[in-house]
């Protein structure tokens, strides 16, 4: 399996980030990708994916973040997005949930991270709340520009209509632990309808743990729980989720 979005350099994991990353080996995650969404935490994400051998990281500005982004950070974003060890642009995209940064300035900041994803052909990985409409619309937008850019839309928590347009466009869905949680019909409905070829799995730990450790913090060793729920909810074996699910990871972010 691949963790395709961790954040193990959160502070919860201060005191055991080694014996995790051991738990997730041994829970079957041959392969994590660390994500660094703060401009502040950039060259230590790299540091981090350079001293293991299987981890890489995707960096960028997380839309709550977007106060951040003046001309000079974006470009040192797209310096360090040329490093052999991150094989993304992100976290990024739209936030209207907590709108801790102005929509156009989510947008601008958004698109600039397409430029620089479009132009180092890695792929986006996408964080979207609440925001749809706008992503779709951006997304198409976009289109019209020269070159080609794909991606992941993060921790998916869209309609089936969202997730077949997003999917339509070649995009995939990054499916979390709220797949698990009894509540989560939509998303549920989601899985069930959108073709396995179009999901990877991710925890976002130390956020989102899966049902059974709900008010824990979350970490990479829990992913087959994640499978195994794709696994019941599409009637197939657990094996075929995480064979499927690995190979578009692998696609996905050249790995
Ligand atoms: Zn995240």
């Amino acid at each position: 399996m691949i963790e395709t979005h961790a954040h193990l350099l959160d502070e919860k994991f201060d005191l055991d980030r080694d014996t995790t990353i051991a738990r997730a080996r041994t829970a079957g995650v041959d392969a994590i990708i660390e994500v660094g969404c703060e401009p502040a935490n950039w060259q230590k994400t790299i540091a981090f994916a350079v001293a293991h051998k299987n981890i890489s990281c995707v960096l960028g500005i997380h839309p709550q973040e977007t106060i951040a982004a003046e001309p000079a950070v974006l470009d040192t974003l797209k310096n360090l997005c040329t490093h052999q060890k991150v094989v993304g642009v992100g976290e990024t995209g739209l936030d209207y949930h907590f709108e801790t940064s102005p929509r156009d300035m989510q947008k601008e900041v958004f698109i600039h991270h397409m430029d620089i994803a479009r132009s180092l052909k890695k792929p986006l990985v996408i964080h979207c709340r609440e925001a749809y409409r706008d992503l779709h619309d951006i997304l198409t937008g976009q289109c019209s520009k020269p070159g080609s850019f794909f991606g992941v839309i993060h921790c998916f928590s869209g309609t089936l209509f969202d997730a077949r347009e997003l999917t339509d466009m070649g995009f995939l869905l990054g499916i979390d632990g709220p797949v698990t949680y009894p509540s989560a019909r939509n998303l549920k409905e989601v899985v069930t309808a959108i073709p396995l070829e179009s999901l990877v799995i991710e925890t976002d730990c130390p956020y989102l743990p899966p049902q059974e450790y709900r008010g824990q913090r979350n970490e990479p060793s829990y992913l087959p729980l994640i499978a195994r729920e794709i696994a019941h909810l599409k009637n197939i074996p657990a094996e075929t989720v995480t064979a499927a699910t690995t190979i578009a990871a692998r696609t996905l972010f050249a790995l």
